[in-house]
């Protein structure tokens, strides 16, 4: 029996971990669940789950509320709450799918407990690569992959080695604005980047999806994941999302993984490694559904963040720190229609151009330039709201 720590339990990625679970009580037990503000919900999950023990909320008076409904269980609640389930024992595995900067501090935690890690949280490598890496190095623990690009590289390279692989391929769907010019996202709507068209994902990988800020975490993720180097990541566009990914080797063979879009796949390889379980699909994927797959290239002018991850992933230290947290809150504004679509590519790109760069930051640092980044963003708006207003 694995023992799970469920963090962003009541998002797209957590519910999913939770549908497999479900369907694997002989294998898998959730033992803590981390939640945001969905008290609802995360109530609705505790009626699913009896084994859970432990749980964290984001806020303080949704705890004490909990704690007179539940009084068997043991509640935490804020970013430290987070860190405290991360922290605790009687776990095998910290399946990490909260959103955001936060997920780099417990991820670090449960691996100074000796905890394996499924990883869907990939700020906590754009963030916080070489200091997660370090840990894994230092406590010989495991990080397994959620994300589908990764599940799928890790699945292409099994039975295979890193050393004779010569390109990494990353899938990209395009998101919600792929058939727009650049001219016709000037006006585009919250409504309308939140419409992708092969995923149904949180709000802001949506957004983040549609700028390819997204594919860029991504090419950063695959760096530290697969200790592979820039040059030998590649992005491709390919809209039905079918193939999920791609590990070109040096005798020019490629192995492909592919299948329906849902998360639930590698969620559970994740889960499972080295085993497969069985899964019950919503939508079996079937070949004769697809007589024709597309691929393109991507055109970096189109999409400049990507090209900026490209950057700030060679230049490392605390620039995927800055360029996180610039997205994260201009995201935030972007969804609150507080700025518009570009104004996320612009702030983004301003942020990291601005903010003092740290070649080897500490943890504390990483912290501190996360801190700038978003107040330089929301300086820029509401500069920029004065300005209009
Ligand atoms: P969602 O927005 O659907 O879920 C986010 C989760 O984080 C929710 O459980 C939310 O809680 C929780 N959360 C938000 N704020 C806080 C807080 N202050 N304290 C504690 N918990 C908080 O996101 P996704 O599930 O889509 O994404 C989660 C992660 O997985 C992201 O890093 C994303 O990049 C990654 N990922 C997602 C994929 C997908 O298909 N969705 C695919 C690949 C990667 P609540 O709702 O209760 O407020
Ligand atoms: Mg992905």
């Amino acid at each position: 029996m694995k023992k799970i720590m469920l963090l962003g339990a009541t998002g797209s990625i957590g519910t999913q971990t939770i549908d497999v679970v479900l369907q694997h009580q002989d294998q898998f037990q959730i033992i803590g669940l981390g939640a945001g503000k969905n008290i609802k919900k995360l109530m609705e999950i505790l009626q699913l789950l009896k084994d859970v023990q432990y749980v964290s909320v984001a806020n303080q008076e949704d705890a004490e509320v909990l704690s007179q409904t539940y009084p068997s269980l043991t509640i935490f609640y804020g970013d430290e709450g987070l860190k405290q389930l991360a922290s605790i024992q009687s776990y095998d595995v910290l399946v990490n799918a909260v959103v955001g900067f936060r997920g780099l501090v417990p991820t670090l935690c449960a691996i100074e407990q000796d905890k394996d890690v499924a990883l869907a949280n990939k700020e906590s490598l754009v963030a916080g690569g070489p200091l997660v890496m370090e840990a894994l190095k230092k406590h010989q623990v495991c990080l397994y992959p959620i994300d589908s690009e990764h599940s799928a590289i890790f699945q292409c390279l099994q039975g295979n080695k890193l050393s004779q692989v010569d390109k990494l391929i990353l899938t990209a769907s395009g998101g919600s604005f792929r058939d727009y010019t650049r001219e016709q996202l000037t006006n585009v709507t919250v409504e309308q980047a939140l419409a992708h068209p092969n995923w149904d994902m949180g709000g802001r990988i949506t957004i983040d999806s549609a700028t390819m800020m997204n594919k860029g975490f991504e090419v950063i993720e695959a760096h530290y994941l697969f200790d592979i180097p820039y040059d030998q990541i590649e992005v491709i566009l390919h809209r039905e999302s079918i193939i999920h990914s791609m590990v070109q080797y040096q005798d020019s063979a490629i192995m492909a993984q592919l299948g329906s879009a849902d998360m639930r796949v590698p969620i559970q390889y994740a889960l499972s490694y080295p085993e497969r379980l069985s899964m019950k699909q919503h939508k079996p994927f079937r070949f004769i559904d697809y007589p024709t797959l597309h691929f393109t290239p991507v055109d970096f002018k189109r999409y400049p963040l990507l090209a900026l991850a490209y950057e700030v992933g060679k230049k490392k230290g605390n620039l995927g720190a800055i360029m996180n947290a610039a997205d994260e809150e201009a995201v935030a504004l972007f969804l609150n229609e507080q700025i518009t679509f570009l104004d996320i590519e612009e702030y983004v790109q301003q942020a990291v151009q601005h903010i003092p760069y740290i070649e080897h930051p500490t943890l504390e640092d990483i912290l501190d330039s996360d801190r700038q980044a978003r107040n330089f963003v929301r300086e820029l708006a509401s500069r920029k709201e004065n300005m209009n207003g």
